[in-house]
């Protein structure tokens, strides 16, 4: 029998700051203090970097940069690390409309000199959707109807060939490729695909429960939902302590272990297919991802 939404476990609550594990919900949390890098704290708040000196006259405080300051958290039962900071619909709107578009270049090249030219490599065509369509052959079955939530233009987005439909769900606004259509919330929970797919999404996520709990709204008994992640290099390190690592947030506000993504999944009503760790290279660099096949848990 199929679970049903409202037999699943509760979207994690949404916080300011967060208190428990956006993955499996532990309130045993290790922390430590970090910054949310200038550009995301400008873009999302409003927050630029500030120096204090002399002029403001304040009789407490050290001169020096000030920075927007947050904690790096880390669960103890699923080493989930991620940033305590929580951003709103709004702020993830502010953060996100336009992404990789002239305005966001044009702040982020201010803050991060050279972005604009690293851009440039990174809306390329990614390389390795042969990588993800070996990994999801297995479990599919024809006519090929796909979703691809947070897909930006579907110019990354599986199967060109084999996909009978491609519905686009993303924040972003920007236009799709050929073929593909651009699909509201409503539209995209109110059909069903063969097909789900969520990649490189849940890291900028600050609810990823709420995120799964709409997208099994498009699935049925006979959907595969598709998850990739950044399997980033501080959590493929072996160490304890990784919250004292990470010193700076920046975009990916979460950073996924095997076992959190595990935890993820599964607290929220799904059965994994299959999980892998997929090798590639964007833009000159060596990098590694989580990828995750499941269906809703039976
Ligand atoms: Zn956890």
């Amino acid at each position: 029998m199929t679970i049903t939404a409202d037999e699943t476990s509760a979207p994690v609550a949404r916080e300011r700051l967060a208190s428990s594990c956006v993955c499996c919900g532990s309130a045993d949390l290790a922390s430590s203090p970090a910054i949310l890098m200038p550009f995301v704290a400008d873009r999302a708040f409003g927050w630029a970097p500030v120096e204090i000196d002399d002029s403001w006259g304040l009789q407490t405080i050290r001169n020096g940069m000030a920075y927007t300051i947050c904690k790096t958290l880390r669960c103890r039962q699923c080493s989930h690390l991620f940033c305590d900071i929580r951003f709103s619909d709004a702020e993830m709107n502010a953060l996100y409309a336009g992404y990789r578009e002239e305005a966001y270049v044009a702040l982020r090249d201010h803050y991060e000199p050279g972005y604009r030219a690293r851009n440039t490599g990174l809306v390329e065509i990614v390389t390795y959707k042969p990588g993800i369509e070996a990994f999801l052959d297995p479990y599919l079955r024809d006519p090929l109807t796909i979703l691809d939530w947070g897909g930006d233009t579907g110019s990354n987005t599986p199967y060109e060939r084999r996909r009978v439909s491609l519905d686009i769900f993303d924040i972003s606004g920007k236009d799709v490729v050929p073929g593909a259509r651009v699909v509201t919330l409503e539209q995209a929970t109110s059909a069903k695909y063969r097909l789900v797919i969520c990649g490189q999404l849940l890291e900028h996520t600050p609810y990823p429960s709420e995120v799964l709990a709409q997208v099994r709204k498009a699935m049925d008994a006979d959907s595969v939902l598709y998850i990739e992640v950044p399997f980033e290099t501080v959590m493929r390190q072996d160490t304890p302590d990784r919250e004292t690592i990470k010193r700076h947030w920046h975009e990916h506000v979460n950073f996924y272990s095997q076992s959190s993504l595990t935890a993820l999944l599964r607290t929220f009503g799904f059965d994994i297919l299959d999980q892998n760790v997929l090798a590639i290279n964007v833009a000159g660099s060596d990098v590694q991802i989580l990828q995750a096949a499941c269906r809703l848990a039976r």
